[in-house]
C-alpha cells in the first residue's frame, strides 16, 4: 500500500569529476560551473557540487563575497535534459528534508526530486548569508535563470541572453518561479508566453541585470564589484540582503512559487499521461533547435 517501485536505474556517463570548480581570489570565492562541453547543463552531479561549493564558501570566514560563474561560451543552458551525464534517476545524499525520489511511482518521482534539487536548493542558495554575484555570459536559459536569480547581483555581458522556453513543453516556467519578481508582471507574461530570448540590454532595462559589461571585462568587473562589497562589514552584508529578501517574502514570493510549483508538476504529470514523457516529448536537441529557429539562427 505504500506504493513504492523498484529504484530506477540509468546509464550515466559523467564527462568530468569536477562539474564545479572552486577558486578564491582574496575575500572572494569563485564557484564556477564546469560542464562547458554541454553549455553547463545542470545535472544533479553539478547541483550537489554547487551546494558543496556554496557551503564551503559560507564556512570560510575569510570569504566575504561569492561569485557564481560558468566556464566556456555560455553561463548555463538549463537543466540537463539530454547529455550522457543526465542523472535524473540517480540517488544522492539529500541536503533538504525530502525522501529519495528514485523509488517513487509515477509523478511522485519528479515531484520529489525537483523539490530537492531545483526549488529547494535554489531557495537555500538564495538565503546564503553572504552576498552573491552571478557572472553571466551567452545563454542563461530556463534552469540557468534559476541559478542567476538566486544571486543578489547579476552582471551580464552585452551578448548574454535570458530565456525560459518551457511553455513548449506545456509547462508554466521553471521550478523556481521568480519571473514576476524579476520582471514587471506584464513583461514576465511576455517572457513566458512567447518563450523568446531577452537580450541582456532589455533585462538590464527592467532591472533584472545590475550591470552590463563585455566578455573581456566580465571577470574583472565582477571581481572589482566583489572586492568593493568585501570592504563592507560582514554582518551588515548579511542583514541587508536578508532585509530585502524578507520584503520579497512579504510580497508573496514563497507562496507564489509554491503555487507555480504545483502547476509545474500538474504539467509534468499531464505530459506523462498524455504523451508518456514528462517533458512532453521535448529533449535538449529539440528545444535548442526550436530556440535557435525562433531567434533566427537557423
Ligand atoms: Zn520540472
Amino acid at each position: 500500500m505504500d506504493g513504492l517501485v523498484p529504484p530506477r536505474t540509468a546509464d550515466i556517463t559523467y564527462e568530468t569529476d569536477e562539474p564545479v570548480l572552486y577558486k578564491t581570489d582574496g575575500p572572494v570565492a569563485w564557484v564556477i560551473m564546469n560542464r562547458p562541453s554541454f553549455n553547463n547543463a545542470q545535472n544533479s552531479q553539478m547541483t550537489y557540487a554547487l551546494d558543496d561549493a556554496f557551503q564551503r564558501a559560507v564556512n570560510d570566514d575569510a570569504i566575504k563575497v561569492i561569485v557564481l560563474a560558468g566556464e566556456g561560451k555560455h553561463f548555463s543552458a538549463g537543466h540537463d535534459i539530454g547529455t550522457p551525464g543526465r542523472d535524473v534517476n540517480k540517488t544522492f545524499e539529500r541536503r533538504l528534508m525530502w525522501p529519495d525520489h528514485t523509488n517513487k511511482p509515477a509523478a511522485e518521482m519528479l515531484y520529489t526530486r525537483e523539490h530537492e534539487v531545483y526549488l529547494g536548493m535554489c531557495r537555500r542558495w538564495r538565503d546564503i548569508p553572504k552576498p552573491t554575484i552571478a557572472a553571466v555570459q551567452g545563454a542563461c536559459v530556463a534552469g540557468g535563470l534559476m541559478l542567476a536569480w538566486i544571486c543578489d547581483i547579476i552582471v551580464a555581458t552585452e551578448d548574454a541572453f535570458f530565456q525560459d522556453p518551457v511553455i513548449r513543453m506545456g509547462i508554466p516556467g521553471v521550478e523556481y518561479f521568480a519571473h514576476a519578481f524579476e520582471l514587471p508582471p506584464r513583461i514576465a507574461k511576455e517572457f513566458l508566453l512567447f518563450g523568446d530570448r531577452m537580450s541582456a540590454e532589455r533585462a538590464h532595462h527592467f532591472g533584472m541585470v545590475n550591470r552590463l559589461t563585455t566578455r573581456e571585462q566580465l571577470n574583472e568587473t565582477v571581481q572589482e564589484m566583489a572586492l568593493k562589497l568585501a570592504e563592507k562589514p560582514r554582518r551588515g552584508l548579511w542583514l541587508t540582503k536578508q532585509a530585502v529578501n524578507h520584503v520579497e517574502e512579504l510580497r508573496g514570493k514563497r507562496t507564489a512559487m509554491d503555487a507555480a510549483y504545483h502547476m509545474h508538476h500538474f504539467a509534468h504529470a499531464q505530459n506523462d499521461l498524455a504523451t508518456g514523457n514528462m517533458l512532453g516529448g521535448q529533449d535538449a536537441k529539440s528545444m535548442a533547435a526550436a530556440n535557435k529557429k525562433a531567434a533566427g539562427e537557423s
